[in-house]
């Protein structure tokens, strides 16, 4: 890397020492020419790869027509992008925003107005979710997630959320009170390290939500966009949740966000109860309906399940044996190695390599690489992958 001038920054991450200037589909190069090959998609956001093309024109087109306005007004391309995301899905209703937190706030602000409101049951407030569970960093959002790391030196916290071990049915029922107006669950713990959700586990919040009228929240900020080879992961277990949430790779790295739900929920967000200055801009949805209508138009979703399914069984077949290998396992292009130790050094050494792969948890190597990522660009960084862990087996022994 060059200089490092990150010293006017507050210090919030732990950074890699690369430094990137230009991306082309897979392909990142840093500020000294190096080329790498990008596994991991800046955290499952630029699923087209870099500066696609299809969204690229329109993002252009826009820039030189209108980039806000204001939510005051109607603005066309939220309305289309809004009608191609619930013809695409079970919701009936889109609302627009920045970020993945802001999308799950609105989620939550959503669920508890409707009992408040609409149900006139005020007393129920209470959302469940689940240890190791990632919900965002606003307050109410690092409140929902599962983990206490994001919590420390934050409080006080929101009240109104309760926590169960994931998969864990008995649990979530001996949860549910008086209080409670909800279920709020990730299809796959993305930054708990990649946990895919047991279909009858599913089935059962399912069934515990209609017995005791609690709404199902999905959070697919990380798993949606074709990025677990469905449009939506919810799609893998045959439900349709009252309320999901996306935001990551539906603007290929243009920043919009949506929380998504059915009618019913509707006349709890009257006008005036909630709202988001950039939420929807015509700008940011030009970048959402290009980035969809690639999506559909392209077979990106049947490509990501099939490649997902390369991947893991290459990968699986390459690392059998490896002693320092737990378990290969994912949903589609979600997928992770689990170390039988911390994996950052591993990691590092894979960067050392020049391909991008990032952490899930202390022990998981996580791979989200673009949906359209070519074979032979996979082959490679599944190769290099297996290398760098085959190198440090046979030195660990
Ligand atoms: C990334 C992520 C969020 C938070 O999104 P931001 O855009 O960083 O606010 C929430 N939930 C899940 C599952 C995520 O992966």
């Amino acid at each position: 890397m060059g200089v490092d001038n990150s010293g006017s920054l507050f210090p919030t991450y732990a950074r890699y020492p690369l430094a990137f200037v230009k991306g082309q589909g897979s392909k990142l190069w840093d500020d000294q020419g190096n080329e790498y090959l990008d596994m991991m998609c800046g955290l499952a956001v630029t699923n087209l790869g870099h500066a696609p093309k299809k969204v690229a024109d329109k993002l252009k087109e826009q820039i030189d027509t209108l980039w806000h306005t204001s939510n005051l007004f109607h603005i066309p391309n939220q309305e289309k992008l809004g009608q191609l995301l619930t013809d695409n899905s079970c919701a009936d209703r889109v609302f627009f925003c920045s970020t993945g937190a802001e999308a799950n706030e609105a989620a939550i602000k959503l669920a508890r107005r409707y009992y408040q409101k609409v149900l006139g049951q005020p007393e129920r407030y209470e959302i469940i979710t689940f240890h190791m569970s990632f919900h965002g960093r606003t307050l109410a959002t690092l409140t929902a997630t599962g983990q206490d790391k994001v919590k420390e030196g934050f409080a006080p916290l929101p009240e109104g959320f309760v926590y169960a071990p994931y998969n864990d049915a008995e649990a979530v029922e001996k949860l549910i009170g008086d209080k409670t107006c909800a279920i709020m669950i990730e299809m796959v713990q993305g930054e708990g390290g990649v946990n895919p959700v047991k279909k009858e586990f599913v089935d059962k919040l399912v069934e515990l939500c209609n017995r005791h009228g609690l709404l199902l929240i999905v959070d697919e900020i990380q798993t949606g966009m074709g990025r677990t080879g469905k449009l939506f992961a919810y799609e893998h277990y045959g439900i349709e949740p009252d309320i999901f949430t996306l935001a990551k790779g539906l603007g290929s790295g243009f920043p919009i966000g949506a929380m998504l739900g059915k009618e019913k929920l509707a006349e709890a967000f009257t006008a005036g109860s909630h709202g988001s200055t950039f939420g929807g801009t015509p700008l940011a949805t030009a970048a959402g309906i290009a980035t969809i209508e690639t999506i559909l138009d392209e077979g990106v979703v049947q490509r990501a399940a099939e490649m997902g399914q390369y991947i893991v069984s290459s990968l699986s077949a390459k690392l059998a044996g490896n002693p320092l290998v737990k378990e290969v396992r994912g949903l589609g292009m979600l997928i992770a190695i689990e170390c039988t130790q911390n994996a950052s050094e591993l990691i590092s050494e894979i960067h050392a390599q020049r391909v991008l792969v990032v952490s899930a948890g202390p022990n998981n190597i996580r791979l989200a690489p673009s949906l359209v990522i070519e074979k032979e660009e996979m082959d490679r960084g599944i190769e290099v992958i297996c290398s760098v862990l085959a190198k440090k087996a046979a030195a660990t022994v």
